[in-house]
């Protein structure tokens, strides 16, 4: 008998944790909570700081960089959402009049001591655990410095353009005030002259603009934006000595600042750009307020004969506390009076302590959104399981698979299909009959699989936390995560997102199965009926397109989303996730490459993977053969998709190929769950 540690009770962790815990004495740990759905979430429109800007959280894709609490930038692995119908807590922190509305579980990073009292050990706890909020702070982390960067011109001219600046295809126009710039007129042309570049200075009825016409200045220019509402600096510019940020900083301030009575204050139509600047100051240990004001400007446009004046929204920087430094490194008076800030003082421990200003409820209809983030997960105390959904299969290979467990698989199936359409593009389609694919109740499934064996839900299990518990064997069976065995080099995988949909009278847009291939078969589109008018709609696309298909097949086909999961899927084959084991670590299923990598199906290849580990318990060597040979075709496939995408695919030149797993899908028509022709496979490689 072994003592075995199971990481994730996912599709073969679930199945090992029922199978081995007959002969072993075996622990699941999962991290999700034991069936629950996501708990904690954010309302759509929440603005997440990303690399590529800031942007709501319902926009916020897998594989974006997020900043994290701290205070770096991580990668998001996995995008959530439901729909949520309840009361949610809105929390407006001092120094800014955006608040944020989450569901009451969400937790947050605050500490209960007093300013004045050093240290501040800071705690997650639920928003809607905070009693009372004068007793608690928000705790704003500071910014991790990187590697220093080198700005590409000068730092003040940088500043100048993003506060006054216009770059069109070739040329770039710096403007400023007719009248009181033309210090600023005159120090914007020195720095462009000691750039290298040629330029004018026009003088309007209102403004003066100063003009080059350098198409390698524009190009440099364009990457902080061409429009007032798309300045933004990027990302890596935290890492700017502190020399090139207050240059930075003051060519923007002095562009688009103003003096007010404790401080200075920046008004810009980019809420990028506005978090921007507050990030720079972070590392100068000022925090700064972000304000939104709706004023009337920019843009007219003439209906029914009247000239209207379309409304901008607009951001307030606003600096006060150790303003007179920040002026002093800008060359400027310092003030003589002006409001001090706690914030600025906590800042010494790296921390901003940011007061809670107003903490009030209300009632919410609609979708939610969550992230899941590597390594920091902000949110990894709180992430439940949206992937426990329905998802299609083959029911005599399930049916198999389950009955000497005991599980009657029948009792899960959702929606049995007859055939598959395939859209060819061109208005054409071919049907594809089908033998046995399903959708079910993966969740369910899941559940009872694990229902009265020794598992831990909720809990996060790393290899620190296993160090001490002496498990002869740690089964990693934790997908795309792998979190007990090395990465993998040159890993390949597919971003995915799905959507459960609800049409309203039982009007699907489709009745069985269908799918629709992208170009270069980097992905596909799918459509899998569940019961009762739903289905789950949902992309896979290398090119990372899938979001902008499926969200216009939902605008085209309206219906009640339920819930939306954002995740990647691997499909490096096994071949390529080596090493299976090290040390009493041993991987199974997707976080060893067992994903049929042509349509990205998982669950028989993984299940099938759990099987060969119970066989070869012992024997791990003849485990990692075993696997190996099961899925070598899975390595032609892999071969196919590489050729496609980089276009080096000839029908001629890999037919030998091709018949490779013809021949070996046709002899699993039922483990695929539908007839496997020749001709299907050389129309749709044709067609795309
Ligand atoms: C959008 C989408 C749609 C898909 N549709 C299909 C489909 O229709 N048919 C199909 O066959 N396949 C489908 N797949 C692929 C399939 O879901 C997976 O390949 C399969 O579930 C892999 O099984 P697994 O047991 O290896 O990992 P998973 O089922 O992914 O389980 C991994 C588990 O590990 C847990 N975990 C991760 N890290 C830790 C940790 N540190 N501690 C504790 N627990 C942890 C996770 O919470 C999760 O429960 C789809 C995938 C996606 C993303």
């Amino acid at each position: 008998m072994k003592r075995i540690a199971i990481i994730g009770l996912g599709v073969s962790g679930s199945y090992l944790l029922n199978r081995l815990s007959r002969d072993h004495e075996v622990v699941g740990y999962e991290r999700q909570k034991e069936g629950q759905f996501q708990a904690v979430c954010l309302v759509p429109e929440t603005q997440i700081i990303t690399s590529r800007g800031v942007i709501p959280i319902s926009e916020v894709r897998a594989g974006d960089l997020v900043l994290t609490h701290k205070g770096r930038l991580r990668k998001v692995i996995q995008t959530f959402s439901r729909y949520y119908s309840g009361t949610l807590v809105k929390v407006t922190p001092k120094y800014t009049n955006l608040p944020i509305r989450l569901t009451p579980e969400h937790p947050i990073r605050v500490t209960r001591s007093h300013f004045f009292k050093s240290p501040h050990p800071y705690e997650w706890i639920s928003v809607g655990e905070i009693a009372d909020p004068d007793q608690v702070k928000m705790c704003v982390p500071g910014i991790a410095k990187d590697q220093e960067v080198k700005p590409v011109i000068s730092p003040r001219l940088i500043g100048y353009y993003l506060a006054e600046g216009y770059s069109g295809p070739d040329e770039t126009y710096f403007y400023f005030a007719k009248e009181g710039e033309e210090d600023l007129v005159d120090d914007t042309v020195n720095l462009l002259k000691q750039e290298g570049f040629k330029c004018h200075v026009e003088h309007r009825e209102t403004s003066c603009a100063v003009v080059t016409y350098s198409l390698k200045l524009a190009n440099i220019l364009r990457q902080f934006g061409s429009k007032a509402y798309e300045k933004h600096i990027p990302f890596d510019y935290v890492n700017l000595s502190q020399g090139s940020i207050v240059e930075l900083l003051r060519g923007l301030f002095r562009g688009d600042g103003c003096r007010t009575k404790d401080g200075i204050a920046l008004t810009t139509s980019s809420i990028t750009l506005a978090v921007q600047v507050q990030l720079l100051l972070r590392r100068f240990g000022i925090f700064v307020s972000v304000r939104q004001d709706r004023i009337a400007g920019g843009d007219t446009s003439v209906i029914n004969g009247r000239l209207l004046l379309r409304m901008h929204t607009s951001f307030r920087v606003d600096v006060n506390g150790r303003i007179n430094e920040l002026l002093e490194s800008f060359g400027e008076d310092a003030l003589t009076q002006y409001s001090w800030s706690h914030a600025d003082w906590i800042s010494r421990t790296n921390n901003f302590l940011i007061p809670i200003r107003k903490y009030e409820s209300e009632e919410y209809n609609g979708l939610v959104y969550n992230l899941e983030v590597e390594e920091d997960n902000s949110y990894q105390t709180i992430v439940g399981c949206l992937h426990n959904c329905a998802w299609g299969t083959s029911k005599h290979e399930l049916t198999k698979i389950m009955k000497p467990l005991g599980i009657d698989f029948q009792k899960y199936i959702l929606f049995n299909g007859k055939a598959m359409q395939v859209d060819l593009g061109n208005g054409k389609s071919r049907s594809i009959p089908l033998k046995g694919l399903v959708t079910y109740d993966k969740h369910q499934l899941e559940v009872d699989l694990t229902k009265g064996k020794k598992a831990r839900f909720g809990v996060k299990a790393t290899p620190t936390m296993l160090k001490d518990e002496n498990y002869d064997m740690i089964i990693d069976c934790t997908g795309l995560h792998r979190a007990f065995l090395p990465k993998i080099k040159n890993d390949m995988w597919v971003p995915c997102v799905e959507y459960k949909v609800n049409y309203s009278d039982g009007k699907t847009p489709f009745e069985d199965f269908f799918i629709r291939p992208f170009n270069q078969l980097s992905g596909y589109f799918w459509y899998f009926p569940l019961e009762k008018g739903s289905a789950y709609v949902g992309a896979g696309d290398f090119k990372k397109e899938q979001n902008e298909f499926v969200d216009a097949f939902n605008a085209k086909n309206p219906g009640q989303i339920e819930r939306k999961i954002g995740r990647p899927i691997r499909i490096s084959p096994p071949k390529y996730c080596e090493p299976f084991y090290i040390g009493n670590v041993v991987g199974c299923g997707e976080s060893i490459g067992t994903v049929f990598p042509l349509l990205g199906e998982g669950i028989i290849p993984s299940l099938q993977c759990s099987q060969l580990l119970c066989e070869n318990l012992d024997n791990l060597p003849a485990y990692r053969k075993a696997v190996l040979k099961k899925f070598e075709y899975f390595n032609y496939v892999y071969d196919i998709i590489n050729l496609k995408l980089q276009g080096k695919f000839s029908m001629m030149k890999q037919l030998p190929l091709m018949l490779k797993v013809y021949r070996e899908m046709k002899k699993m028509e039922d483990r695929f769950g539908m007839e496997i022709r020749l001709n299907d496979f050389k129309t749709i490689f044709n067609s795309y």
